[in-house]
This record gives structure tokens, sequence and C-alpha cells, in this order.
């Protein structure tokens, strides 16, 4: 709890150009406000360089106020939903302050955009792969906090394979680099991996140092509809077996279909189906080869395999498979849709007793995600106005954990453990590895002031 007169102190301390002179709504809140989730705080600052960040952290640890960094709000763990304290919002620390096309990197502020990124790196004939879902609003520096994935972290892996540095505030206020330019370096503890995925436990990232590679000349999606999961699920281990690098291996369930296959830009077979979407990308050679044979592979069992041809096609299916979560939420106006990774042969299994979960919790559940990754948005649809239907979903989210987590996989694959997935975090890990965790922390913020109630209580 903030001591009394904590904004009016901050603003005296810190200016009233960074501390806002109210509290707006759109700070208290995260992508988990589809299940009723909002927040309090005391001020919210709005910091416009490393040294104003540093200020806002050094004030707040000598006052001992919590601090909640905040990216651009897209979470789905409730990870920047503040419970008192001061939200620290890094939008306006946005500057690319460099990028080098020829020696395939950029250096940017945490508050730029992923898609900010992504664009320059594809003007130039770069990629940079992490393609999480919300990345016109998602921030660089959520990104690093929440360690995000996305469809193409299949093949080319999650936010970490491609910070090579980061400039990070730290409790009571210093300001520390990590890296940098340096493809490798294995000089030190790598402190820069334990920032990323940190949830803003650690310090708080301002300046992120990314690689990025050639941009592959063609990327072709292929799309395969299913009777059943239990045969979308061969399909996926059989595309593994065959040993087709695919770039991104996606999935939805028949209920998802069912729920957000309106809008698919593919001329479908009426009724039911679980699909998969696998991508080929390289060359264009190589990309239509490897497409062909992703065809192939996929006609066992199929309803249809379609391979959209033109640009536009191409680009239409993805931006309706961006759409997914949307739609779904649409339905009754809220979800409560988790990340459990599985390994990936013990997906159908997985999606079986998400039904089974459902059923008892009278709950209506889908499913999709990220199924090379083993990496599933295992959702219940609820009305955010209805407290019961929520406690049952909550209570089926835990089921959901156990089964995961029997299955030999973990209660979070992409969003975190945040403040909504933290009464689970028991299930997972041991005591001993949950205080080595915990000591971890307190190394980094001996006060537990940054971010307190998340990731890791
Ligand atoms: C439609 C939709 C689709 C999505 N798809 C994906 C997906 O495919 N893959 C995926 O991984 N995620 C996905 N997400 C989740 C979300 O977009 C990612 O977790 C993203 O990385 C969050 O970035 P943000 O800037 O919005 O962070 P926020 O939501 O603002 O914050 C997230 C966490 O990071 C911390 N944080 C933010 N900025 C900083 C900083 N500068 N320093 C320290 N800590 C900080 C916060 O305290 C919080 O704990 C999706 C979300 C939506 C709404």
């Amino acid at each position: 709890v903030s001591p009394p007169g904590t904004a009016e102190e901050l603003r005296r301390r810190l200016g009233a150009e960074v501390v806002l002179p109210d509290v707006p709504a759109r700070y208290l809140s995260d992508a988990t406000e589809s299940r009723a989730l909002r927040g309090t705080a005391d001020a919210v600052a709005l910091p416009r360089s490393t040294a104003e960040v540093a200020d806002v952290l050094r004030a707040c640890c000598d006052l001992g106020v919590p601090v909640v960094p905040r990216g651009g709000g897209t979470g789905f763990s409730g990870g920047c939903v503040p419970d008192g304290g001061v939200v620290l919002g890094l939008e306006r620390m946005s500057r690319v302050v460099s990028f080098e096309p020829l020696l395939w990197r950029m250096r940017v502020d945490a508050g730029v955009t992923t898609s900010t990124v992504r664009r320059l790196a594809r003007e130039s004939g770069l990629l940079f792969p992490p393609d999480p879902g919300a990345g016109e609003q998602s921030q660089l520096g959520g990104n690093v906090a929440t360690n995000a994935g996305g469809p193409h972290a299949f093949k080319y892996g999650v936010t970490r394979a491609w910070v090579t540095g980061l400039e990070v505030v730290v409790p009571p206020g210093e300001t520390i680099r990590l890296g940098g330019d340096t493809r490798k370096d294995v000089a030190g503890l790598d402190l820069l991996g334990l920032l990323v995925g940190s949830e803003g436990t650690l310090g708080v990232v301002t300046s992120v140092w990314l690689r990025l590679v050639p941009a592959p000349e063609a990327a072709l999606p292929v799309i395969a509809l299913y009777p059943d999961a239990e045969a979308g699920c061969a399909a996926v281990e059989r595309l593994l077996g065959y040993g087709l690098a695919v770039s991104a291996l996606e999935f939805l369930d028949a209920a998802t279909m069912e729920l957000a296959g309106g809008g698919l830009p593919v001329d479908a077979p009426a009724g039911p189906a679980f699909a998969l979407i696998a991508e080929a990308d390289g060359t264009e050679a190589a990309a239509a080869a490897l497409r062909d044979e992703v065809e192939d592979c996929c006609r066992e069992d199929a309803l249809l395999v379609h391979s959209p041809r033109s640009a536009a096609d191409v680009a239409a299916l993805w931006r309706w498979r961006e759409g997914v979560s949307l739609a779904v939420e649409a339905v009754r106006g809220g979800k409560v849709s988790e990340d459990v990774d599985v390994p990936v042969e013990r997906l159908g299994e997985l999606l079986a007793a998400m039904e089974a979960i459902g059923s008892r919790h009278d709950l209506r559940t889908c499913n999709w995600g990220h199924a090379g990754d083993g990496n599933v948005h295992a959702t219940f649809l609820v009305d955010p106005g209805d407290p019961a239907e929520l406690e049952r979903a909550e209570h089926a989210a835990g089921d959901l954990f156990a089964a995961a987590l029997e299955l030999g996989g973990t209660i979070s694959g992409e969003h975190g453990i945040g403040l909504v997935k933290l009464p689970h975090r028991e299930r997972q890990f041991s005591p001993a590895e949950r205080a080595l965790q915990e000591r971890v922390k307190r190394a980094f913020d001996p006060g537990w002031l940054l971010n307190p109630g998340k990731k890791l209580a």
C-alpha cells in the first residue's frame, strides 16, 4: 500500500510533465479485461528518457511505492494490471535509436511497437520474426518482458533468440547495460536471459538491441481441414516426422472454426472441421517445393487441402488468423484464454482433456494455437458480467493447468504468469525452485517493489 499523498509527492519530485494529473482508466487493465480484471493505481508516470525512468524508480524506491511497468497493455496474464502504486508507461520512449540494415541489426527504445520494428525490417528486405498477435499495440519492452512468441516462433524461436542487448533500470534507480551489438557474449552470468521473460519484476527495460535476418523471398501457407482433432494431430506429427521444416504450424479446433470460421477466406466444406495452417518459406523455388510437399503430407484423411496463390489471398488468410482471438471473444463478450504448452505429441490428449474439463464445469470451450510448439490457447467462453461463470472458469483453468503438467507441459508457453496464474505457480515449481527464483528476485529488487504480486508473488 502506498503512503497517502503519493501522487502529489511524485509530481513534486518528478514534475507534472512526467506524472499525469490523474489516473486514466486505460492504464488499469490489459487484455485480461475480457475476464473482468481491472486494477487501481495511485499515479501514472510517463517518462521520456532512460534518465527519467531512473528518476521514477529512485523516487518510488525512496518512498516505498510499488512500480508497475507497462508497455502496450496487450498482455493476457494481467502482468501490467496495477494493485496500487505507480504505473510506469514506456509509450513516450518510442525512438528507433539506430537501424543498420547491412549489418542486420536495430536498436529501439522499449516503447517502439512490434509492428514498427517488423515493418522497418521488411522495408529493407529483413525480418524480425517474433509476431505476437497484437503487434500494432504491443511494445518491444513488453515483448522482451514476456519473451513473446507467435506463429513463426516454430521455426525462428521466441523473442529471446532475437535480443542481443538490453538497457535496463533496476532498483534503486541504477541503469545497467547487458550485451549490445555483439551477437555472442558469454562473459558473465546470463542476466540478459533472466531479464527476458521476467514480466517487469526484475527491472524496467528501456532500450533493446535486436538482430534481424534477411527476409525469405516467399512465404506460402497451406490450410488443411480434418474431420476431427485426432486426424489433425496425426497430420502435425506426420509433418514433423517427414522433416518438413515449415515456418509456422498453427491449429484451430472444430469449436473455434465454428465460432470464427465464418470469415475464413477459403471455400470450405460445410460442417465442423479441425484446421491446420502450415507455412513454407525460403526462396521462391524452395518455398514452392516445400509447399507442395506439405500439401502431399497433409492430404491423408483431409476434407480439404488448399494453398492460397496470390499475395492478397495469403495476406487475407493470416489476417483472418490474427482476428480469431477477438472473434471468439465477441461470442459471449468475454473469455478465459490460457496458453499452456505440452510436448507436441501430447496435443491430442490435451484437447481431449479440455473437452472433459468444459463439460465438468458447464462451460463452452474452444482451442487454437501453435500446434508445432504444442502451445494451446485453451479457452473458456464467459460472460464477464456473470461472476458465477467467471468463478467456474477459474476452477476450470486450474484443472487445465493440472492436465498440462500431467502431460509433461507447462502452465504458460507464451503469456507468462502475471497476476492470473500466480495461484497456480505452486503446481509447477517445487519449494526449492520457488525459493531460488525468489532469491534471484531479491538480488535485483530487495524491496520487492517492482511489479509485486506478479509472476513470483
Ligand atoms: C489479440 C492478441 C494476440 C496475441 N498473440 C500473442 C502471441 O501470438 N504470442 C504471444 O507471445 N503473445 C501474444 N499476445 C500477448 C501479448 O501481445 C504479448 O504478451 C506482448 O508481448 C505484450 O506486450 P505489451 O507491450 O502489450 O506488454 P504489456 O501487456 O503492457 O505488459 C506485459 C508484461 O510486461 C511488463 N512490461 C511491459 N513493458 C516493460 C518494460 N519496458 N520493462 C519491463 N517490463 C515491462 C509488464 O509489467 C507486464 O508484466 C497476444 C495478445 C493479444 C491481445
